[in-house]
């Protein structure tokens, strides 16, 4: 079968961008005429003036989505009706996937092929599959005297604000649009501003899918001018936020200052990978670890920064893992056989370089990479760095770096690994690498974290939740437990003699 080659810089080329924000089923400049350039980090070219939207903005967003919600065009739909729309919807973003992919890779500097085969697909799937259960889920009859019925039902929450940051941009818009939508409810998305295209395109889509007006809005804009205004809105219900545990925290004070709406929050980690001795496989939990903490340039929440071994097998298993560094090198993301793309911003490189700096200041080992390539490109690319000699209290051990640096803590028994696992602010994910079924078990229930892998890192599905212990925040995405967020409890009892 022959396959057709795509010229991504060609494309890249003829794109055409709409910047403007989606309101009321409508592409609307902001009231003020306010916009952001938004550049690219491949190569720092500038790719659109985005409609940079503020309080007069927002507050057009939430009354479209309120007066959406308040007539029930969406929410009083059977949830068949919106079971096919929301499948149509992600067809549709399965038939503009290379337009998507392009502009993902374009504004956030992930490789084609990721945004391609992993971040629009991924899309699609969250809002097939949430589509593909509302029609199957059921309410509940209390178990009460005989002389009473208690229904136990549940309702959408009203007018959802999503709030995302810039890593996955499409594939966190739709963890939380996909359970908001099914369940009935009308959304403002916010997407972060250094990411904002393919949120924009998800507005033309829905509507195109046959989402009503208004009950999905886009408002792209920085975070104090736009998002601090969608989490005060005293007619927003429910804010579902995914981004940083410091702006997470300010997020659960705004709801508490305005109308004390839902805040679901979804942030940071800092996640431990604990290789044990009798690891039956040390190559795949090398391949494994390089994979999991250099994908997505080191940018992802659950990436697993911490590397914990055995000192017996530490220093063959640091080698082992060395050798899998070639695979993870940065090059041009327009390049499909590329693996490692460009950092988000310049701002973004400079906090990985300065980390990189605190470890080598601290003591740790650089054991490969620690700087700065391909800067003729004019793009933010940071090399695969690796760091051994790492101790728990270390900056570059305790903080959320957000980019490709793997720091390599030792230790010699298994309750130690456990202290160090557990030692830190997040709880998002963890991996155990043992043969010991007992073991793998023992310690998984002693890890503080929303998932625990057992011999394998980051493998996933839309059927189980993701989401954090402590720090890392609360509420879950993907999976059934997802429409929690999404919807009130209502009793109704009725008496029957
Ligand atoms: P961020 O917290 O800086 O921004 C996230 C979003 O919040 C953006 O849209 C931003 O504009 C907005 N924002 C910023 N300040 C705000 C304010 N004062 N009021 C309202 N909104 C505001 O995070 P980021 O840098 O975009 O993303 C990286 C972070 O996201 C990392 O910490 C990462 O671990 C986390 N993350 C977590 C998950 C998860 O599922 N747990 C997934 C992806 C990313």
């Amino acid at each position: 079968m022959t396959q057709t080659i795509i010229n991504w810089h060609q494309r890249a080329k003829d794109l055409k961008i709409d910047g403007r924000a989606f309101i009321n089923g409508e592409r609307v400049a902001a009231i003020g005429g306010q916009t952001f350039e938004c550049f690219s980090p491949i190569d720092n070219r500038k790719l659109a003036d985005v409609a940079s939207c503020q309080v007069a903005d927002i507050d057009c967003a939430v009354v479209a989505a309120r007066a959406a919600f308040n007539d029930r065009r969406w929410a009083g739909l059977s949830p068949r009706e919106r079971k096919e729309t929301m499948i149509r919807f992600a067809d549709l973003l399965m038939t503009n996937k290379e337009e998507l992919a392009l502009l993902e890779t374009l504004d956030m500097g992930k490789p084609i092929t990721a945004s391609l085969n992993v971040d629009v697909s991924s899309a699609a799937n969250s809002l097939r599959w949430f589509g593909e259960t509302i029609d199957k889920v059921y309410d509940e009859i209390a178990p009460t005297a005989d002389h009473t019925l208690a229904m136990i039902t549940r309702e959408p929450i009203g007018v959802v604000a999503a709030i995302v940051p810039w890593n996955y941009p499409i594939l966190m818009a739709c963890w939380k649009i996909a359970p908001a939508l099914a369940s009935g409810n009308s959304i403002v998305l916010k997407p972060s501003e250094k990411s904002p295209l393919t949120a924009l395109r998800l507005g033309d889509l829905a509507l195109q899918a046959g989402i009503p007006v208004g009950v999905l809005n886009v408002v792209p804009g920085y975070g104090l001018e736009a998002g601090t205004p969608l989490a005060m809105h005293m007619d927003v219900d429910c804010i579902a936020f995914t981004g940083s545990t410091g702006v997470g925290k300010k997020i659960q004070i705004m709801a508490g200052q305005s109308n004390l709406k839902r805040a679901w929050c979804e942030l940071g980690g800092k996640s431990p990978n604990i290789v044990f001795a009798d690891c039956k496989d040390l190559d795949k939990a090398a391949e494994a670890s390089v994979g999991s903490i250099f994908y997505n340039q080191g940018e992802s929440c659950n990436a697993p920064s911490r590397l914990l071994v055995e000192r017996s097998i530490k220093d063959e298993f640091v080698k082992k893992l060395l050798t899998h560094l070639p695979s993870y090198q940065p090059a041009d993301p327009l390049n499909p056989n590329t693996t490692m793309g460009a950092i988000v911003d310049c701002g973004q490189m400079e906090n990985v370089l300065k980390y990189i700096a605190s470890g080598k200041a601290q003591g740790a080992k650089l054991c490969a990479g620690g700087e700065r390539v391909m800067s003729e490109t004019g793009g933010f690319y940071v090399s695969p760095t690796v760091f051994d000699g790492v101790t728990n209290d270390m900056t570059i051990a305790t903080e959320e770096i957000f980019g490709p640096v793997l720091s390599i803590i030792t230790f010699d028994t298994e309750q130690e690994a456990i202290a160090i696992a557990n030692e830190t602010e997040y709880g998002l994910a963890a991996a155990i690498w043992t043969q010991d079924l007992s073991r793998a078990h023992l310690v998984s229930k002693a890890l503080r974290a929303g998932t625990v892998h057992i011999n394998s890192y980051d493998e996933d599905d839309i059927t189980v939740p993701f989401g954090g212990f402590k720090q890392s925040g609360n509420g879950r995405d993907k999976s059934l437990h997802a429409l929690e967020k999404y919807t009130e409890l209502k009793t109704t009892w009725i008496r029957l003699t």
